[in-house]
C-alpha cells in the first residue's frame, strides 16, 4: 500500500536560524514579477503540491540556502534599478517574521513590497495564520492571495 508523508512545515522550519531565510533562488531588477522593477526573493518550502505548479524544486523544506536578513537587504539595496521587492516561493508566509523585518528595512530605503502567496488573505488574518503573517501584511503594499490568482505565482511563470 502506498502511504505518502505528510510534511509539517512547522516542525521544518525550527531549522532556519532567527534572523535568516531558507532561500531557494533570488533575481535582481526583474520586470516580470510585479510592477516596475523589483528584486525576487523565493522562499524554499510550500506544502501545497499544486499540480500544475511550474516550481516543484521549491517545495521541500530542507534547508537550501540560509541567507541573513542583513545580507539580504544589502542584496537588494545594491541594486538601484530595484524599485521594490517580491517575495514569491515557495510559500512565503512560512517564514513571514523573518521577511517582515526585511521588508520594514527596504521600505524605509523606499522600495515597495508585494508577495505572491498560495493562502488565502482570510487564512492569513485568521488566529491559525502562521506565525508572522500579520506583521508581513503590515509591510506589504501588495499581496496576490491564492483567492486571486489560481496558481499563486510562488513559482517562475
Ligand atoms: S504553485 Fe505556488 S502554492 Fe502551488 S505548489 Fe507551487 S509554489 Fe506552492
Amino acid at each position: 500500500m502506498k502511504t505518502t508523508q505528510k510534511i509539517d512545515p512547522l516542525l521544518s522550519l525550527i531549522a532556519v536560524p532567527p534572523g535568516y531565510l531558507n532561500v531557494m533562488g533570488y533575481w535582481d531588477a526583474s520586470e516580470e514579477n510585479g510592477p516596475g522593477c523589483r528584486a525576487v526573493v523565493w522562499l524554499q518550502g510550500c506544502h501545497r503540491h499544486c499540480s500544475d505548479c511550474a516550481n516543484p524544486q521549491s517545495w521541500s523544506f530542507e534547508l537550501n540556502e540560509l541567507i541573513s536578513i542583513d545580507r539580504m537587504f544589502r542584496t537588494i539595496v545594491r541594486n538601484p534599478k530595484n524599485e521594490g521587492v517580491t517575495f514569491a516561493g515557495g510559500e512565503p508566509f512560512w517564514q513571514a517574521s523573518a521577511l517582515a523585518l526585511l521588508a520594514k528595512r527596504l521600505k524605509a530605503e523606499g522600495l515597495n513590497t508585494m508577495a505572491y502567496t498560495g493562502f488565502t488573505l482570510e487564512r492569513l488574518l485568521a488566529p491559525y495564520a502562521p506565525a508572522g503573517s500579520q506583521a508581513l501584511l503590515d509591510q506589504l503594499d501588495l499581496v496576490v492571495d491564492a483567492s486571486v490568482c489560481k496558481t499563486p505565482v510562488g513559482c517562475f511563470l
